[in-house]
């Protein structure tokens, strides 16, 4: 028995026996046809069936919104049109499993260009394909493993599309050799309060199919075949924390009384409900360019009036933070900001692309204003990608001439931190992007897998930009909060206190664990574990001394 370490996601604790995702499947090989024609077509009809029945069987295992996933994919399966292109491909001397895997190729293609929703489905043919062939070849089918019994699925790393087929009933932890703290399964796992651990090295190497393992996603371990003491330990220490988080929603506070504010991060009128239930306290980040992901056009004044005040109405005498519209790279909008560049995270995006488009800007600040006046909400509201005190101000004074009274900026480029005195004269609040924040700091994409070790809000480097801007703030007597994901890490939530962070605002399902770690320390002892993680070299380092 020994712990194995890596990034732990949440703060719960799991005891379960390990599940395996198989690797995904290699691509067929271009050698000819040797076989029969005719017995090929039979095994490949054969195939198809069997991965139909199994879709089909997980379908109705699985309910809701995979449910029709599974079976949409089942009917792919059986698509006669699939089975007589194979045929004319093994006729044509190719090999059963490259006539499968081109034939759904063909298909994808289609789907691809014919864009919109069929185009989303077409990802679903390569999982069916991978299927298709797998069963030819005998080995496990790609993808998360059906159990009829509690497990820790262990995996290379998860893919979006692997999250619709995953069983939350079973599924206590996830464990991933790859991935960094934004992978999607470090997402998934966040959204879904599942605990988990990503990063860890030499898992794939040392994980037993069937084994025990006890994953603590608080201390970032997992520990394979433990013995039974150390069992019991985990299931009493899972007790313990379930308690904790199940704990009454109480306000944000430290041990020694002193209160953070928790606010949650939304994007939609449905997610403030789910808000108030986790106990938000308030909103710390309304993303309202999600209400118009699809919109062609820009939407008209009395349209936004009519969406915010919804939001609004929800938190009578409470904070709501909104941001202006964020447009461009991971959020593109039809009407707003460049639709080609050649780097858009670099581009006329957030209040660049609405400087551009002044009345796009206006509209929605106009909007917002009416919604704060037909509503008991306290509303604040701020820009998204604020680089100098220039931006700052424009955006500043405009909302104050449309009749917003409490107008902020978010620090996610850099240099707002290193002007963070500046900009703290002019804001009346700053709100931190941490997601943003991180990627420019270590020039690492966040929607790029092959940085997703760089895209750590642990780093110390980003740590040091947090702190000049909770100093400042605090100099300046102004709010300064945290809304990216790093507010939903329990012990980078109690670090970024400690560097003078006054509100954490987070997706509602992380606000229960949240608060229970910030109740297990001082302001004393936040303050000293931010020192010490600002003294470490990399973000792991930072993670380990602030433990
Ligand atoms: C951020 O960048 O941290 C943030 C909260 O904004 P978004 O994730 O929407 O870019
Ligand atoms: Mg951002």
């Amino acid at each position: 028995m020994g712990a194995l370490a890596g990034i732990g996601v949440g703060r719960g604790i799991a005891v379960a026996r390990v599940l395996r995702m198989p690797e995904p499947l290699e691509p067929p090989t271009d050698e000819p046809l040797t076989g029969d024609v005719d017995a090929e077509h039979e095994r490949v009809r054969a195939a198809l069936d069997h991965v139909a029945d199994e879709l089909d069987a997980r379908a109705a295992a699985a309910g809701g919104e995979a449910q029709a996933v599974l079976e949409a994919a089942a009917l792919m399966a059986q698509d006669p049109a699939v089975l007589a292109d194979v045929r004319t491909r093994l006729e044509d001397g190719v090999n059963a499993e490259r006539a499968v895997w081109d034939a759904y190729a063909g298909f994808r293609d289609m789907l691809t260009a014919m864009g919109g929703y069929m185009a989303e489905r077409a990802t679903d043919l390569d999982d069916v394909a991978q299927r298709v062939v797998a069963r030819l070849r005998g080995v496990p089918a790609p993808g998360v493993p059906a159990s009829d019994q509690p497990c820790i699925l262990v995996a290379r790393d998860l893919a979006p599309a692997d999250t619709a087929t995953l069983d939350l009933a079973r599924t206590l932890a996830l464990v991933t050799e790859e991935g960094g703290p934004t992978s999607h399964t470090a997402i998934l796992a966040r959204s879904k309060s599942l605990p988990a651990v990503v990063g860890v090295a030499g898992l794939l190497d040392a994980a037993v199919e069937g084994q025990r393992a006890i994953v603590d996603a608080r201390a970032g371990t997992v520990v394979l075949d433990p013995d039974d003491a150390s069992v019991d330990g985990a299931l009493a220490e899972r007790e313990a924390r379930l308690a904790a988080a199940a704990a009454p929603l109480t306000e944000g506070a430290l041990a020694d009384g002193t209160r953070v504010p928790l606010l949650a991060n939304i994007g939609s009128p449905r997610d403030a409900a789910a808000a108030i239930e986790l106990g938000a306290e308030g909103v710390g980040l309304f993303r309202t360019e999600f209400l118009f992901l699809d919109a062609p056009a820009a939407p008209s004044v009395e349209q936004q009036t009519a969406s915010y005040t919804e939001v609004l109405r929800a938190f009578p005498g409470r904070r709501v933070i909104a941001r202006v519209l964020d447009a461009g790279a991971d959020k593109p909008l039809a009407f707003l900001g460049e639709a080609r560049e050649e780097n858009p995270a670099l581009g006329l995006r957030g209040l660049r692309a609405l400087r551009a488009n002044e009345p796009i800007l206006r509209d929605q600040l106009t909007a917002l204003a009416n919604a704060a006046a037909a509503t008991e909400a306290e509303l604040w509201v701020m820009a998204p990608m604020v680089a100098d005190v220039e931006e700052a101000e424009y955006f500043v004074a405009l909302g104050r001439e449309l009749g917003l009274q409490t107008v902020g900026a978010m620090a996610e480029v850099p240099s707002i931190a290193v002007l963070a005195d500046q900009v703290l004269e002019v804001c009346d609040f700053v709100s931190i992007g941490t997601n943003d924040l991180t990627q420019y700091t270590l020039a690492a994409d966040r929607q790029l897998g092959s940085v997703a070790a760089m895209q750590d809000p642990w780093h110390p480097a980003v740590l040091r930009l947090v702190k000049m801007l909770g100093d400042a703030g605090a100099r300046a007597g102004k709010h300064v909060g945290v809304c990216g994901e790093a507010a939903a890490d329990p012990a980078l939530a109690v670090v970024l206190v400690g560097l003078g962070v006054t509100t954490l605002s987070m997706s509602a399902s992380a606000l229960a664990d949240v608060r229970a770690e910030l109740l297990t320390v001082t302001l004393e002892e936040a303050r000293a574990r931010a020192e010490r993680a600002l003294g470490a070299r990399s973000a792991a380092e930072a993670r380990a001394a602030a433990a």
